[in-house]
């Protein structure tokens, strides 16, 4: 059983929850497929046993010795990405189209590094996770990487666990996937609803079961109504609504999953919901 764990933007405690509810869950792999901001990982301690290097896109190098700097690259390129006969590697895209116009052949498209993938052994299981280059992008390929590195150490566990990234582009299309359900998490503001709305309309055309959870619900009652009204109407599931809680910061700062503070209402609403969650998806 996979189930991914969304948001329509980040920062609406997507990661509070997947990481409280991979530890009630017990027996469950980990797979952070947030990778432009990947924090999954840090509320646990382990050992990476395994690194590989991940290669994501191309990237145009110029040879300077057959180069005769007649700028013809320049001109083409859309992306703006060559000056004085040098590339900018963050602005180029690896269309090729410099490639093709280079009269000197000085131009080829290389491989470049975009992030290393990381299996890492925890106290209980593992977590498949990666970083990012500085100035890379997450890309669906490297999501699906993650995903089947992960699978690889699926053992006794029922679940998988994926924080997913936010939004509604490629990296969390790869995310969705095949998977077997999704848990979006949203908050009571007005871009909280429009982002909610987008990744309803993501899932339903890729036919996913659904379930919504409403963060922070009491700090705007009327925009948590409009939301029960959008669940209800689009016959998706309510699984949980948990109040405002300054723990969560806390728990944030100290890395420790919310549910391990014992007077947390939002540790305690999670718990409810993890009940619901189990009864609908096992
Ligand atoms: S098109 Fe080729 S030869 Fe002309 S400036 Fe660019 S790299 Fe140099
Ligand atoms: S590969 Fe495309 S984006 Fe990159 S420098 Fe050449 S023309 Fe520009």
């Amino acid at each position: 059983m996979e189930l991914v764990v969304l948001s329509g933007k980040g920062g609406t405690g997507k990661t509070t929850i997947a990481a409280s509810l991979s530890e009630l869950a017990k027996d469950v792999l980990r797979i952070d497929c947030d990778v432009d901001a990947s924090n999954f990982y840090l509320y646990y301690e382990g050992t990476d046993i395994e690194a590989e290097e991940f290669y994501g896109g191309k990237k145009a190098v110029i040879d300077e010795e057959k180069c005769i700097k007649c700028g013809k690259c320049e001109e083409i390129c859309k992306f703006d990405a060559i000056h004085s006969c040098e590339v900018d590697t963050f602005a180029c895209e690896g269309c090729g189209a410099c490639v093709l116009i280079c009269p000197e052949k000085a131009i080829a498209l290389i491989e470049e590094k975009a992030a290393y993938a990381f299996i890492t052994e925890l106290d209980n299981g593992v977590i498949s996770r990666a970083e990012m280059e500085i100035g890379s992008d997450g890309s669906g390929k490297l999501v699906a990487l993650l995903r089947k590195n992960g699978k690889r150490f699926l053992n006794k566990e029922r679940l998988i666990i994926i924080d997913g990234s936010p939004g509604i582009g490629c990296s969390v299309i790869a995310s969705i996937t095949g998977c077997d359900a999704v848990l979006i998490v949203t908050e009571p503001t007005v871009s909280g609803v429009e982002d909610l709305m987008r990744v309803v309309a993501l899932c339903e055309r890729f036919g996913l079961y659904t379930m919504v959870c409403i963060n922070k619900y009491d700090i705007n009652e009327e925009i948590t109504k409009t939301i029960r009204s959008f669940i209800a109407q689009r016959q998706l599931k309510l699984v949980g609504e948990i109040p405002y809680d300054d723990t969560v910061m806390k728990s944030i700062n100290e890395l420790r999953p919310v549910i391990y503070y014992e007077d947390s209402i939002a540790g305690e609403a999670i718990r409810d919901m993890w009940l619901n969650i189990k009864n609908i998806i096992f």
